[in-house]
């Protein structure tokens, strides 16, 4: 009998052997990576087929989502299995570093920043709570893009995780389904992706459709040598889930997105209403008890109008009998309140693309008239204003809100500026149908995975519940005034930075001091999140420090981490700007060391998990109101950063649960930018009157810097000063809180010295991390929206 890491590693050897035709010795990373995960394929299979079965009967929640950004599986997959123990010390025993082996896999980036991330963290608590669900979106050939940074400006390459194959997916012709358009039809591939649960049997599926052609290849055109004619109806067809859009809450008005959008809602709801019929025949009122459908923001609202299409067209149910059922399935989160991400189309466009689609629009929208009619007679401007065709815009938002039972937003905040300013209208209409679902982050990747030596010591402290029921972390708080469990926290932060400081110097070449407070701005670059307030205060900091080189401060890091969308101007100028003023500090012998400011290139789940652990503040600055919940300042939080930030989104809620003083809040709240604004708020009188702020703003436009004459930074002072046609100079409030932010940043350099007490509020933040655990977050959509329970194999 072989033991079990013998069995193990013959596993290993025949898959690399089947795979590659290699023995082990000949074998690399790459090859040990892909046989190696289908050894664990191998291991699951049967547990994966039985979930299935066990789901069929059951009511089951399936998450739309045009988004999945994943990260690596091998990793988290090992955890949560409970094999990366052993699994380690085969890979060592036949001479590989476990690490070096999951480096090898690419990230699966299939989406753009937290909506994406949100996604993938709630597939891994459903799984982990037994609960009956599963993922449906896009198989991107090419995900988010690669970042690179040349002479500071953003370049993007094409993402290629595919390039070596794929080896956590499934395909499943079987189940193919046909998707028609207006310019014709085309096959949905599905492609299934295990989802591997915490301490449980249970394998959840993710997905993935992926387009091909009817027709292989035009044989005609082939023989005759027109070999690109030949191609265009398969290179039509699979263009559609070629790429990822690369835009993070701007509305992309591409028809090629929307033929996305349609492409997989139509197939998901295919394939879910054939398994459907296959249970249940054509019972359709049963519908909403077996299924429900959650919409990840609107970019899969299109599906409403399908599902009456698949109703009433395919099925033959009366239009009244179809819309009871439909309202009784969808529900919607909405992302964000910034108006250009609020998506419409033009209806020229969704006519075009989705003919049948675009008529049963346009009844619903004739019905919701009605409605609006009877309810406020006299108000036409109200009606107008809620009207889900206005001119000729389709507003997916207001298609959603009436379509759908729920909607909610992602923080206590942003639902009451949903209920309250923003939606206020709606939420009269419905009042029954807002809800709130404040966001989580899961704490075996954000945890369990990034931060192996944390993850230790709590063990230690109050055994491993906390892995599965995060409301334990609780039971830390007691330890906050022992100050060896303190003094052990810090020796862990501190070894999470001396790695990130090595894997800074390997990949950025920039060599920093781990003694250093390491303050750390990661997430998608956007004018609302104020990176550039960041870096004003940054160069602040620099000629105070040229003019006065006496002056004492703690050494500090400034990293940033993040990707612009390609056409996002402002955006990439910001990105050239934090870069500039890296080189200049960090190359400045004068500074000795006491500023440095490093900008990872390429910041993704992988690199993530990296950055997280070794903060130890975490800047979460953007304009109060703007940003909708958040959810690295989450991951942030459980890692014992303390979070520098405005009164906004989870923001509130994380200083809720740590308490205030134990973080540092700055700059205005949500009631003070409306009054503001009503007053009329000027920026020159900040840019005027608070010291040094004019010197820090001109340097865009006289000379201190360089943007290579690419107008960028001229652009930028503008934007802040002057304005522009579409919006108010400094929309964003970035001098006026200029000031706040500078005198909060100075608090943090001189109490951050005192490292016991630091110690221990970055502890009772870890303590009072529980409430922000996606496990919560799905518990509650399981209970209150889906009405899903836990069916366990
Ligand atoms: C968590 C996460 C985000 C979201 O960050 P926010 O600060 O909430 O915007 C974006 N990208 C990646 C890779 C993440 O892991």
């Amino acid at each position: 009998m072989k033991n079990s890491k013998e069995l193990l590693k013959t596993k290993i050897e025949n898959q690399v052997e089947i795979l590659f035709n290699k023995s082990l010795d000949e074998a690399n990373a790459l090859e040990i990576y892909q046989g190696l995960s289908n050894v664990l394929l191998e291991t699951i299979s049967k547990d994966w087929l039985k979930t299935r079965k066990r789901y069929e009967t059951e009511k089951q929640a399936f998450y739309f989502s045009a988004e999945f950004l994943m990260g690596r599986a091998l990793g988290n997959n090992l955890i949560n299995l409970g094999l990366d123990k052993e699994v380690k010390e085969v890979l060592e025993e036949i001479g590989f570093d476990l690490n070096s082996v999951e480096a090898a896999e690419e990230d699966a980036g299939l989406g753009n920043g937290g909506l994406g991330r949100l996604a993938a963290c709630f597939m891994d608590s459903l799984v982990t709570l037994n609960l009956p669900g599963q993922g449906y979106g896009i198989k991107y050939k090419n995900g988010i893009f690669k970042q690179k940074i040349v002479d500071g400006f953003q370049v993007e390459t094409p993402e290629t995780w595919l390039k070596y194959g794929d080896v956590w997916t499934i395909s499943r012709p079987s189940e193919e389904v046909v998707v028609e358009f207006g310019d014709g039809k085309v096959r949905a591939v599905p492609y299934d992706m295990p989802v591997i649960g915490y301490g449980t049997k249970n394998v959840n599926t993710l997905r993935l459709w992926k387009a091909k052609s009817i027709n292989e290849l035009n044989l005609k055109a082939f023989n005759d040598q027109k070999y690109d004619e030949a191609l265009k109806e398969v290179n039509r067809a699979e263009d559609i889930s070629r790429i990822l859009y690369p835009n993070d809450s701007t509305n992309e008005g591409k028809k090629l997105r929307l033929k996305q959008q349609y492409f997989f809602t139509s197939a998901s709801l295919q394939d879910i209403i054939r398994k459907f019929k296959n249970i249940h025949g054509t019972d359709f009122k049963k519908l909403p008890e077996f299924v429900s459908i959650q919409l990840n923001d609107t970019h899969p609202v299109i599906a409403i109008p399908e599902l009456m299409r698949i109703l009433c067209d395919v099925e033959g149910l009366l239009w009244k009998e179809a819309w009871a059922i439909v309202e009784k399935t969808f529900a919607y989160t909405n992302h964000t309140i910034l108006s250009e991400a609020l998506e419409k189309w033009w209806i020229g466009l969704y006519e075009e693309v989705v003919p049948r689609i675009f008529q049963i629009t346009e009844r619903i929208h004739f019905q919701f008239l009605d409605l609006l009619e009877k309810k406020y007679p006299k108000d036409r401007a109200r009606r107008e204003r809620m009207s889900i065709i206005q001119g000729d815009l389709i507003h997916m938002a207001w298609l959603a809100i009436y379509g759908s039972f729920a909607t909610n937003g992602v923080a206590a905040l942003h639902t009451d500026i949903l209920k309250h300013i923003e939606l206020k209208e709606w939420y009269e209409l419905f009042p029954e149908r807002f809800l709130n679902k404040t966001n989580g982050i899961t704490q075996r990747r954000w945890l369990l995975e990034a931060n192996p030596e944390l993850s230790k010591l709590i063990t230690e402290l109050i055994g491993d519940k906390w892995i599965t029921d995060f409301s334990q972390m609780k039971n830390l708080e007691k330890y906050a005034t022992d100050k060896r469990v303190i003094n052990r926290f810090l020796e862990i932060k501190s070894e999470k930075k001396k790695q990130l400081a090595q894997f800074i110097e390997e990949t950025q070449g920039i060599k920093v001091n781990p003694e250093s407070i390491f303050d750390i701005q990661i997430k998608r670059l956007h004018e609302y999140k104020r990176q550039l307030l960041n870096i004003f205060h940054i160069l602040d900091l620099y000629y105070r420090l040229k003019k006065n080189p006496t002056m004492k401060i703690h050494p500090v890091t400034y990293i940033f981490g993040a990707k612009s969308a390609p056409g996002y101007m402002r955006a990439k100028g910001t990105i050239r700007l934090i870069n500039e003023v890296a080189q200049i500090i960090n190359n400045d012998v004068e500074i000795k060391d006491m500023i440095k400011v490093v900008f990872m290139e390429n910041y993704n789940v992988s690199s993530a998990q990296f950055l997280f652990p070794a903060a130890d503040i975490s800047e979460q600055i953007s304009t109060a109101g703007k940003e909708a919940s958040g959810t690295g300042n989450m991951k942030f939080m459980i890692n014992g950063a303390l979070t520098f930030g405005t009164l906004d989104g989870a923001n509130v809620e994380i200083v809720e649960e740590a308490g205030v003083e134990n973080n540092y809040i700055f700059g205005l709240k949500v009631g003070e930018i409306e009054e503001l604004k009503k007053k009329g708020y000027n920026p020159k009188t900040p840019y005027k009157e608070i010291e040094g702020l004019k010197r820090v703003v001109d340097s865009l436009i006289d000379g201190s810097l360089d943007d290579e004459g690419t107008g960028l930074y001229k652009e930028l002072y503008d934007s802040l000063l002057k304005g522009a046609s579409w919006h108010e100079p400094d929309q964003y409030f970035v001098l006026e809180d200029f000031e706040d932010f500078r005198k909060t940043q100075e608090k943090i350099n001189k109490e951050f010295t005192d490292r016991e007490t630091w110690g221990k509020k970055a502890w009772i933040n870890i303590s009072n991390g529980g409430k922000f655990s996606s496990d919560r977050t799905i518990d509650e959509y399981a209970k209150e929206i889906w009405k899903i329970t836990s069916q366990k194999i």
